[in-house]
């Protein structure tokens, strides 16, 4: 730890008010650093703004469509219970009144409200310039005398006066959410195609859609080469293996060797991370969806620590609140990094036992049930204590054994 007089305050821009954005605004605030934080919608919530609009193009690949940020559709409820949502001290806790969601899995708009709520709460939202898109970040050159964290330059546009901005900052944490672009499942097909979501929320739609549509068919690489199950609780809902291919008249071939005559064909294949606006002469590639190379999923160690990543999750917000204060804390040189080369050794040393494995680059940042050893190791960088009364790990646990409420994951 550094002594209290080495402590310093950075200017701080942070991309995006979703909830990474936000509780890291607030982190960094704590921490005494000056912040500004850049939104290019309207409001604060990122993904949890709910709008009607869909994009022209459905696979959402023309760089040319009017991108709908969210990807939160109607009948949308959380997968996770609410009690692992909230941050340490602002719970998600049930709110009183005609327009709040009581329940344990609430709708989307209930998340949307109590992002709202921490923003005024903490009074996050003067610190944000809404509408305003960073078209561009790129490292400036080192003027700081020496004190070993480079600077950055964040160029802006405010969408209404068009202005646009070009500014110095210490440090930039970048909080722009990852479902925007989508990954394809390579399927020659004449059939409808559209993408929405992740496998999670595939295998919610799906059993939404199963309530109206003939029959609904449900492929996926988890399931062994020979699944053809009948889903409980709805006669019209199949789970298959792969598909192995789509043939001309729209007829889908699944590796178990049934054959399906299909109207529409969904990808729920997850999205890309794309940093098109970060320039990192290199530094930090997106390679088959491996964010690289980022220590602790957060600091890429060549530029470390004036950039930083917040997201990738299993539980999000509890996570993004630590890694929050984690890069809070660094940047003021309260805690220490260890040096380049261990980081970047470490680095190492993880993808050569995910290769191990046989787990594809696209999983590096899927940190599964190691979700919660990660979040051990940043609580005990912050000298905070997990456990807050409900253990994220308990409930976890809980509504995975009782399949939840909701049904959902
Ligand atoms: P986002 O919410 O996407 O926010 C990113 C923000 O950055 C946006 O507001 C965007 O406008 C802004 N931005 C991006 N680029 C720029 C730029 N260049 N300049 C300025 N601003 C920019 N999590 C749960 O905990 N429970 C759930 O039940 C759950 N269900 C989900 C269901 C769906 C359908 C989806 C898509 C996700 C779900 N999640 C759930 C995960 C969810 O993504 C996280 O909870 C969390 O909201 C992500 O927050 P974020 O801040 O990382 O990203």
């Amino acid at each position: 730890m550094a002594s209290s007089t080495s402590i310093k305050s950075r200017h701080v821009a942070v991309i995006g008010a979703g909830a990474a954005g936000l509780v890291a605004a607030r982190e960094l605030r704590r921490e005494g650093h000056s912040v500004v934080v850049f939104e290019r919608q309207k409001q604060v919530g990122g993904t949890w703004i709910y709008t009607d609009h869909v994009e022209s193009d459905q696979l959402s690949v023309d760089p040319t469509r009017i991108v709908v940020h969210s990807s939160v559709y109607d009948s949308l409820r959380t997968n996770l219970p609410r009690e692992c949502m909230g941050f340490r001290d602002f719970p998600f806790a049930i709110r009183s009144g005609e327009s709040r969601d009581q329940r344990r899995f609430p709708s989307h708009g209930e998340v949307l409200a109590y992002l709202q709520d921490f923003g005024k709460e903490f009074g996050i939202e003067e610190l944000i310039r809404f509408e305003t898109t960073v078209v561009r970040g790129s490292p400036a050159a080192k003027i700081d005398g020496g004190e070993g964290i480079g600077k950055w330059r964040i160029e802006s546009t405010e969408k209404e006066k068009k202005i646009h901005c070009d500014e110095i900052y210490d440090a930039v944490v970048v909080c722009n959410g990852h479902y925007i672009e989508p990954r394809l499942a390579e399927i020659p097909a004449i059939t409808i195609v559209f993408h929405n979501l992740s496998k999670i929320s595939g295998d919610d739609i799906s059993r939404d859609i199963a309530g109206f549509a003939k029959e609904v068919h449900v492929a996926s690489w988890s399931n062994p080469a020979d699944t053809y199950i009948k889903q409980t609780g709805h006669p019209n809902l199949w789970m298959h293996s792969m598909i192995e291919r789509v043939l001309e008249n729209g007829s889908v071939v699944f590796q178990n060797g049934k054959t399906v005559l299909a109207h529409v064909i969904m990808h729920s294949t997850g999205y890309k991370y794309d940093f098109s606006f970060l320039d990192t002469n290199g530094s930090v590639t997106v390679d088959d969806n491996r964010v690289g190379p980022l220590y602790k999923h957060i600091f890429p160690p060549p530029l470390a620590p004036s950039l930083s990543f917040v997201g990738y999750h299993v539980i999000p917000f509890p996570m993004f609140e630590l890694q929050s204060k984690w890069i809070a804390g660094v940047l003021s040189g309260r805690i220490m990094l260890p040096s380049k080369e261990d980081m970047l050794m470490e680095i190492k040393n993880l993808y050569a036992t995910l290769e191990g494995e046989g787990i594809p680059k696209r999983y590096t940042h899927s940190l599964g049930i190691n979700h919660f050893e990660y979040n051990d190791w940043l609580a005990s960088q912050i000298w905070v204590l997990r456990n807050r009364g409900v253990e994220e790990r308990d409930v976890f646990d809980e509504f995975h054994e009782e399949d939840g409420e909701s049904g959902d994951v």
